[in-house]
């Protein structure tokens, strides 16, 4: 018989169920061409679960995502709900819900496909061959410190760091180091703030365990810099909640557009794969998002999640083979274009290619 799975499915807002849509259409595809079994249970999180429940993260969903064996997720949040109070906000939704999953890693490749290296807006011998993997510590520092205050004439928000957290994330990054090429830089500001040179001092300790592995340090600032000056430097960069949240933002445009990274968050148990980028509220509806980002992310949730490496590698092969062959969405530019397709478009030809 063969190997089935249930994959919970949040569409959430914007351009979330056109691109989702599209990565379901190609998980179809190579899960009959490579003789699995994909179930999907769909879930409510973000604008969607407001509007019908009231709550941005219901706890049908908590519930829910605990009893699959992985969670693709779109993208949440809109200006429709941006005047709510933060705790009924779309995004404390899908903070809570990486909370409650534990999913504190956070891996973001970026790389930049031969195909694209005249789409981004560096010169193509800076960016050419570029792949680096970016750590973000996930669900901890400054986006959940407590205390946290919003006054007429003063707000505050608190950075902090245990142990135990700090030594999870570099393991996870150690161990991803030793698959590439075996160097890490950890960004922090450990110049200034006392939870970095606590970090830093906490990624030495781990590091002893991997003697093989190169470590080096950088503040996030000079790391900023560096992404854009000369990104071949970085192979692994270990990094926390919002210097990472920034860098690997950054670090996207390397590719040339936000709409291709994919990411995987992963913990200790189901883990969410979700594409970088947010709801574009700005181009939703109208066909022309770029599904890649979330295709992508579905790859990684096959590779990650399922271990089906076969059916991720059609993907992947399915993804660079339409570039080569010139299809772009619209954000991608028209270089070496031979077709601009829209997000159904795009999905068609993955999904045809990648069952092949
Ligand atoms: P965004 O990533 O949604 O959009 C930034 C720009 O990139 C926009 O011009 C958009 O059109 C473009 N873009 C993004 N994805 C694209 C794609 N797949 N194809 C083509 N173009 C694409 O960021 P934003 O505008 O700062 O935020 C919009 C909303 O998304 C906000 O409500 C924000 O809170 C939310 N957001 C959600 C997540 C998430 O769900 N993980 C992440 C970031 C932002």
């Amino acid at each position: 018989m063969s190997k089935s799975y249930k994959i919970g499915v949040i569409k959430g807002d914007g351009i979330g169920p056109e691109i989702i849509d599209e990565a379901i259409k190609v998980l179809d595809a190579v899960s009959v061409s490579q003789g699995f079994n994909l179930k999907y249970e769909e879930m409510l999180l973000g604008g969607a679960a407001i509007d019908e429940t009231g709550v941005p993260l219901p706890e049908e969903t908590i519930k829910g995502v605990k009893k699959c064996d992985a969670i693709l997720f779109g993208a949440i949040g809109g200006p429709k709900w941006d005047t709510l109070e933060r705790h009924l906000r779309p995004e404390s939704g899908l903070l809570g819900l990486r909370k409650e999953m534990g999913t504190f890693a956070n891996l973001r490749p970026a790389m930049v496909y031969d195909e694209l290296v005249n789409a981004s807006s560096l010169k193509a011998e800076v960016i050419q061959g570029v792949d680096i993997m970016v750590v973000r510590e996930l669900t901890g520092g400054i986006y959940f410190g407590q205390p946290r205050e919003l006054h007429q004439d003063m707000a505050f928000n608190t950075m902090v760091y245990t142990r135990e957290e700090v030594k999870r994330i570099a393991i996870v990054a150690f161990d991803i180091a030793m698959k590439r090429e075996k160097r890490i830089c950890s960004v922090d500001k450990a110049n200034v703030l006392e939870v970095s040179q606590f970090w830093r001092e906490i990624v030495e300790e781990v590091a002893v365990d991997y003697p093989e592995v190169e470590l080096s340090h950088m503040y996030v600032d000079n790391a900023a810099m560096q992404l854009i000056r000369e990104p071949k430097q970085f192979d692994v960069i270990l990094t926390g909640n919002i210097f990472g949240d920034i860098l690997s933002d950054a670090a996207s445009m390397l590719s040339g557009s936000i709409g291709l990274l994919p990411s995987a968050s992963t913990g200790k148990g189901v883990g969410l794969f979700e594409p970088i980028h947010g709801s574009a509220p700005d181009i939703a509806g109208q066909g022309i998002a770029n599904p890649l980002a979330t295709i992508s992310s579905a790859s990684m949730m096959l590779r990650y999640a399922l271990g089906e490496n076969d059916a991720a590698d059609k993907i992947d092969d399915a993804i660079k083979k339409a570039l080569s062959e010139g299809y772009r969405t619209g954000d991608l530019g028209d270089y070496d274009a031979k077709e601009i397709c829209t997000c159904t478009e795009m999905g068609d030809i993955i999904a045809d290619y990648s069952s092949k």
